[in-house]
């Protein structure tokens, strides 16, 4: 029998049968994971709490005939999210990252950036639509896509004049060449164009240490979503997200 532990957050549970789960796991150890909890859904399970969606815990694991199933489960801290807004978020950021994952591939750095994201929610200092923004444009970033943001996208030319600035798909578009964007963009400020590279520039750590006013937060959030659409992807959770606040 060979175990293995391995630390790592639930990414999603899929339900099997009567009792059972497999949890899709983010690990630092093993990369994303799928790994069978027999009996996990019966209430008396020892396996009840350490299979729920966002718990990080060290899990002992026992690998057979190209499976994994949980042997052991220590939990490390369960995210207790409880405002709408918060679930909403966390469970797009679970989604985000169970699509831009591959399986079995390392990925430390996408789950140092969820352990530090949810810790931020939970902290309750920051605006959760700034979390969203940050949390995209690095995961983005981790991913192998960057947005231009020191030369404009059209001429290459290097932005020196902040004013009348356009962000699209690609990055940042100078003043003289915002009337050919033909794709969707919005206009940006210095200050967003300044977030954008200070997340970019720093380690995930650090990400989280500044606070935008509401306007720029906007700015800030709708760059994001528009940078997101280089991935092509659809996501299930994120219908949910402009519902509140
Ligand atoms: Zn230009």
């Amino acid at each position: 029998m060979s175990l293995i532990k391995a630390k790592g957050i639930v990414l999603k549970e899929i339900l099997v049968g009567e009792s059972d789960k497999i949890i899709v796991l983010l690990t630092k150890e093993l990369g994303k994971i799928s790994v069978g909890a027999k009996g996990a859904r019966k209430s008396k399970s020892k396996f009840l709490a350490g299979t729920q969606l966002f718990t990080y815990a060290e899990y002992i694991i026992d690998y057979k005939i190209g499976k994994y199933y949980i042997k052991e489960i220590n939990i490390i801290k369960n995210f207790n999210f409880k405002t709408y807004d918060e679930i909403c978020y966390s469970s797009y950021f679970v989604e985000m990252i169970d699509k831009v994952t591959f399986e079995s591939i390392k990925s430390e750095e996408s789950l140092y950036l969820l352990i530090t994201t949810f810790n931020i929610i939970l902290k309750n200092i920051l605006d959760i639509k700034q979390i969203c923004a940050i949390f995209r444009f690095k995961l983005m970033q981790i991913s192998g896509y960057q947005p231009n943001i020191t030369n404009c996208s059209f001429c290459q030319k290097e932005i020196l004049d902040y004013n009348n600035l356009k962000f699209f798909i690609e990055g940042i578009v100078c003043s003289k060449c915002n009337s050919n964007i033909k794709q969707k963009s919005i206009i940006v400020n210095y200050t967003v164009m300044y977030a954008i590279s200070y997340i970019l520039c720093n380690d995930i750590k650090d990400i989280f240490k500044f606070k935008l006013d509401e306007l720029n937060i906007k700015i800030f959030y709708d760059a994001s979503e528009l940078f997101l659409e280089n991935l092509e992807l659809s996501f299930k959770t994120d219908k949910f997200l402009n519902t509140s606040s």
